[in-house]
């Protein structure tokens, strides 16, 4: 049987290791959620805000200690793993806030006589499988809309943050969450296609790679249950020759590498109007190359190393692979000489579409810049990629930025500002970035059963 494993990656240190459950212990996690399903989805919207309510006051109550697992286990720097925690209360908050709104039931306006009602139901026990870039975010946004819902959760989180996801199911459970509405399972990826084809279970989401999200979209096809999937981005960041290129750049650095730059929505390709190329490139450098790589137990630390060894070696890979066709190299370009996973803030010129580093995901704190000269090459560029997650426009022209969202192929389009995610904002993409959407009432709707009740 696999390990889950706490592996330190500012040091490489292996800390703690969790055995996986067996596959009977699985069948009675699924048991004992199926069981939970059944007296929570007739529990009073009241006691499911008061829960809601005390998870969202526990993250703040115990802030310190929550962002130090995520510092520990992925190396997430101190002040971005308490901005994470922060994040995850205001979404639990949000869905107890919003709970009776979202359930409450809709009459339509119906040509016939009598009356048609929609309601919102609960679905049943679902399966979630989460990844490691922001560990409490990722299950918040899923586990908040469908502890609120009625739902049930069976979380499997990825295997080199155990302590993150225990955490998680000790602050429910300490919330007054009942037995099995959310349930952690240490478990492999074929007990996560046993489980999806479970006939108890009525859903499942999954952020992660492209990969994965295949490999479990197929089970889930196989087995006629509904996914949600939320993969992977390569965020076009698009600078029209009228932006402010000193904002432009401070947000291009900040996007780019936050959180090492381990996030979907980061602005991976920077696409730059011919006019002030230049100009841009040199702004974007001296930025990025502030974010000085450290320690990121320290406050003062803004880029920690990459959640792993291996992610920093494919990282590596993938970088030196574009400079061996001929990509130039404008800053960066390689690891530190720190032990650890560190990376340093890197920007690639000279990128062609043969180059691996075109087309795939950068999952690390290396970005590449491209002129354009007309708006059209701009959108046909930002579009040439197998993803569509989110994407930037800066400009001062408002006209042009309108014309613009409208022509991008992605789920969300963010006008001079980088992504950002909030409760009160859908999330999610279109293309191999997956489908269905996460937060607001939109993800509060994907697991739901919209019940028509007609009385003619
Ligand atoms: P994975 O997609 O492998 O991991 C994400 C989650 O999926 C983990 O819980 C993992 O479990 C699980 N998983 C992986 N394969 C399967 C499977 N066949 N069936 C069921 N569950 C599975 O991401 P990696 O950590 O390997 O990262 C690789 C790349 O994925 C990154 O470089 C990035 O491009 C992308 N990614 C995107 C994220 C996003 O936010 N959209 C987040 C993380 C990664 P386990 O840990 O046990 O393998």
């Amino acid at each position: 049987m696999g390990v889950y494993t706490t592996t330190n990656p500012a040091t490489g240190e292996t800390v703690k290791t969790f055995p996986e459950i067996s596959d009977a212990e699985l069948q009675d996690l699924i048991t004992r959620s199926e069981a939970a399903y059944r007296s929570w989805r007739t529990t009073s919207l009241d006691h499911r805000r008061a829960v809601l309510t005390r998870a969202a006051e526990i993250h703040r109550e115990r802030g310190q200690e929550l962002a130090a697992l995520l510092t520990l286990e992925m190396g997430k720097p101190a002040a971005q793993a308490k901005g994470e925690v922060a994040l995850v209360a205001s979404i639990y908050q949000y869905y107890a806030d919003h709970v009776e709104e979202f359930m409450a039931d809709e009459h339509l306006q119906i040509s016939g006589p009598g009356t048609a009602v929609v309601r919102t139901e609960p679905t049943g026990p679902l399966v979630g499988i989460m990844p490691w870039n922001y560990p409490y975010y990722q299950v918040a946004r899923f586990a908040a809309p469908n502890i609120a819902l009625g739902n049930t959760i069976i979380l499997k989180h990825a295997r080199n943050c155990p302590q993150s996801a225990l955490a998680i199911e000790q602050v429910l459970t300490e919330a007054g969450l009942p037995d099995g509405v959310y349930l952690n399972a240490f478990i492999s990826s074929s007990q996560v296609a046993d489980a999806i084809a479970d006939p108890r279970i009525q859903g499942v989401s999954l952020t992660g790679s492209e990969k994965a999200g295949a490999a479990v979209a197929e089970v889930a096809g196989r087995n006629l249950t509904k996914c949600v999937l939320e993969l992977g981005g390569s965020d076009p960041f698009i600078v029209l020759d009228d932006a402010d290129l000193d904002t432009a750049a401070k947000a291009a650095a900040a996007s780019r590498l936050t959180n090492a730059g381990q996030a979907c929505t980061a602005s991976k390709r920077f696409l730059v109007q011919s006019g002030v190329y230049d100009e841009f490139v040199r702004k974007f450098v001296e930025q990025a190359a502030s974010w000085t790589p450290g320690d990121p137990t320290s406050s003062d630390t803004k880029l920690g190393p990459l959640s792993s060894e291996s992610a920093a070696e494919e990282l590596d890979e993938l970088v030196a692979g574009a400079v061996s066709q001929g990509a130039e190299v404008l800053l960066g370009g390689g690891r530190t000489d720190e032990d650890g996973a560190y990376y340093r803030p890197t920007i690639l010129g000279g990128v062609t579409p043969g180059m691996r580093v075109y087309s795939e995901e950068l999952f690390g704190p290396a970005g590449v810049v491209y002129p354009f000269e007309t708006l059209e090459d701009a959108v046909e560029l930002a579009n040439d990629s197998p993803y569509g997650l989110s994407s930037s426009v800066f400009t001062s022209d408002d006209e042009k930025a309108q014309q613009i969202a409208a022509s991008l192929e992605t789920g969300m389009v963010w006008i001079n500002s980088t992504s950002k995610t909030a409760p009160d904002l859908p999330f999610g993409g279109v293309k191999r970035s997956g489908f269905g959407r996460e937060l607001a009432r939109f993800g509060f709707n994907e697991f739901a059963n919209k019940k028509l009740v007609r009385n003619p």
